[in-house]
């Protein structure tokens, strides 16, 4: 595979950005070789500069459910920028998108649009620190809240720890409000509010962890936080950037039947144009400037664009049948793998949601904490990606990312996936 344009580019890029990327993942570090650049997007595929072909699973880390340059969405797009791009006042298209998501959803009544999902989860922190004045949150190693401060904390050693930061440049005043614990640990969570009583504001998770392999979690442990943080006037913080609008319409409140007090969006929610949101009742809501005292603003938040391609998007999503035909695209998919890694005694697991799956090179039934992922087994996965970026797949670079399934992926284009996955295991295995 010609891959001369993208090292040229990328050579030029590392003199304008730290590693050549202006997101860190991008610079392949984990699976090593030359980034490709992308050049353009139809439909499942992406084309790189070389003009090298390739069916994406990658899906811009999520956001493109329904595949790439969606004439839909494009057209949302161009018409919507004819008629200028940002005004910095009140449009009609805010109102249709949030009409959209809450008409459609029973677990928040207000929302807030902002430009990303990091800002979404900042601001839910903000809202449940100041609708509880308390300080502390509690969060689990292995998700993924964005790169603001407070959420860039690792668990240290012990089960209930202050955490130790992930990034220099994190105070250790913020890192002592943020509390860290294991998934799937309910004795860990009560013995983090036994220690902490009255303190915790809020407790984060990604109700399905997609940022560090996918750690689905049990129903049980769930309904157990929501339990907890009632009992102890705490807010249940659902960060469903990537979840929300992916396994259902309602994501994974919807999925599991859990009201949380807080839900963050993002990926999804902009059609592949940066929005975040946060939502929650009326109510907690009326906590946030202007109404309230907690101060949440942004120049371009809400914008029309943005707006206009989140409409176009979240309208296809609504059709009928939309999450049900998407799923059972990704489970024929997956199955083929599975069944061919058993009759072949491969240790491969693949984990799926909706239209989510994961790839482990492990024997474990269920992978449910950071902690059960075997980081020798990355080594694997770098034979598998190159292989499959050799021949046409491409996947996020790195193991420990998800793969996703958009409902413009037809059927015949994943049975050929599946296939040079299978190819790309033999190789994998046979070294
Ligand atoms: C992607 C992601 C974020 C951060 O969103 P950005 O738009 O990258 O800032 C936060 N939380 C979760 C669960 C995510 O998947």
């Amino acid at each position: 595979m010609n891959t001369k344009r993208s090292e040229e580019l990328y050579s030029k890029a590392k003199n304008y950005f730290p590693g050549g990327v202006n997101s860190p993942v991008r610079a392949f570090r984990s699976v090593g070789g030359t980034p490709r650049f992308i050049a353009k997007g139809k439909g499942s595929k992406i084309w790189d500069a070389d003009g090298n072909e390739f069916l994406d699973f990658c899906a811009s880390w999520g956001p493109l459910i329904n595949g790439h340059a969606h004439e839909d969405v494009v057209n949302a797009i161009s018409t919507t920028a004819a008629n200028g791009t940002s005004f910095g006042a009140p449009t009609e298209l805010e109102n249709h998108l949030a009409e959209l998501i809450l008409s459609n959803n029973p677990y928040i009544e207000k929302m807030r649009f902002v430009s990303s999902g990091t800002e979404a989860v900042m601001s839910a922190i903000r809202l449940a620190r100041g609708a509880s004045g308390r300080k502390k949150i509690l969060k689990f190693e292995g998700c993924y809240h964005g790169h603001s401060d407070s959420l860039l904390v690792k668990a240290g050693s012990g089960l209930v720890t202050f955490g130790n930061t992930s990034s220099a440049g994190v105070p250790e005043e913020f890192v002592k409000e943020t509390v860290v614990v294991p998934l799937d640990n309910e004795a860990a969570v009560e013995a983090a509010f036994k220690e902490f009583p009255n303190e915790i504001a809020c407790v984060i998770i990604e109700p399905i962890p997609a940022n560090n392999g996918l750690l689905l979690q049990r129903k049980e442990f769930l309904t157990f936080l929501r339990d907890i943080c009632t009992r102890n006037g705490a807010y249940l913080l659902f960060d469903e950037v990537i979840s929300g609008f992916r396994v259902g319409f309602t994501g994974a409140a919807g999925l599991y039947g859990i009201r949380p007090d807080i839900i963050t969006y993002g990926k999804i929610i902009g059609g592949g144009l940066p929005v975040g949101a946060y939502g929650a009742s009326a109510q907690l809501m009326s906590n946030i400037s202007p109404e309230g005292g907690v101060y949440q603003a942004g120049t371009l938040s809400g914008n029309p664009v943005a707006m206009a391609a989140g409409i176009a998007q979240l309208s296809l999503c609504l059709q009928k049948d939309f999450y049900t035909n998407l799923e059972a695209k990704t489970k024929a998919f997956t199955a083929t793998i599975r069944n061919y890694a058993a009759q072949k005694n491969y240790t491969l697991r693949i984990f799926e949601t909706g239209s989510i799956f994961w790839i482990a090179f492990s024997n474990d039934e269920a992978i449910r904490t950071a902690e059960a992922i075997d980081p020798k087994s990355m080594e694997k996965f770098r034979v598998l990606y190159h292989y499959l970026l050799e021949n046409g797949i491409y996947l996020g670079p790195s193991g420990y990312e998800v793969g996703f399934i958009s409902s413009v992926h037809t059927e015949d284009e994943l049975k050929r996936a599946s296939e040079i996955f299978c190819a790309g295991l033999d190789r994998v295995f046979a070294s």
